[in-house]
């Protein structure tokens, strides 16, 4: 069988939410939402190796709260590790971490996985693992909700025009790759051109993506509106 790994990106410094502390170390119903989402991947597997890709300025906080929410058995195969400017450097980083520390030339799979979406459930993160094992990479996605509307720059600003939201998915997390297919594509391609691992892997290993149905309840945790929604869905019990 093959190993599964998590590669959670928390790296980010938050700016949009407006708080103090970045998204991922805030409370949702007393708990950070980090510990929420470290906990759906051990649902999945207890001793699942979990790297978290996060900015060093937020180490000793993290370590505080680990401490303080983890217990030992949820902190066994857990690893962190320095992030980066952004998402696609913190995932590079991550991904280099994985290499060195866990899997030397063993292969495997990795799920890349926002920190701050706190409630993908167990199968769509099952369902990610068994399609990147015979695809090579896979991505959860939804239909689009919303009305949509491209902007286009005009001479002096810009205007809008609508398109048809059936042309578009909305992708989520967890990515998924076996792990040699997407460091290929790592190694072979500047990743700073690139804003996602799945893109990056579209690109330069030219084959498709399968597409793993996603769950609504499985939001990124962006603005503040975002984390009243989270504690709906927590209460919920999702
Ligand atoms: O900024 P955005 O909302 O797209 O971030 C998505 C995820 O990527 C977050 O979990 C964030 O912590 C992470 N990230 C990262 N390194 C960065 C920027 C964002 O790991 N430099």
């Amino acid at each position: 069988m093959i190993l599964k790994t998590a590669l959670l990106v928390a790296g980010g410094t938050g700016s949009r939410m407006g708080g103090v502390l970045p998204k991922q170390f805030m409370l949702l119903n007393h708990l950070p939402v980090l510990v929420l989402t470290i906990r759906r991947f051990r649902l999945v597997q207890k001793d699942m190796p979990i790297v978290i890709v996060m900015h060093e300025a937020y180490l000793s906080h993290w370590e505080s709260l680990a401490g303080q929410y983890l217990s030992e058995e949820e902190r066994e195969n857990l690893y962190v590790c320095n992030g980066g400017k952004e998402r696609i450097h913190s995932v590079y980083k991550g991904l280099l971490f994985l290499k060195e520390n866990i899997l030397g030339n063993l292969n495997a799979l990795v799920a890349i996985h926002d920190a701050v979406r706190p409630f993908v459930s167990t199968a769509v993160i099952e369902e990610c693992f068994e399609k990147a094992l015979e695809y090579e990479a896979a991505i959860p996605c939804l239909p689009v909700k919303f009305s949509l509307r491209r902007i286009i720059p005009v001479e002096n600003g810009e205007t809008t025009q609508p398109v048809s939201r059936a042309e578009y998915m909305e992708v989520q997390t967890p990515q998924t790759f076996t792990f040699s297919a997407l460091w290929d594509c790592f190694e072979e391609r500047k990743h700073d051109d690139y804003t996602d691992d799945a893109s990056l892997f579209q690109e330069v290993s030219g084959k498709n993506i399968a597409i793993v149905k996603g769950d609504y309840h499985n939001i990124k945790i962006t603005t503040p509106e975002d984390m009243l929604l989270g504690e709906i869905i927590l209460k919920e019990g999702t």
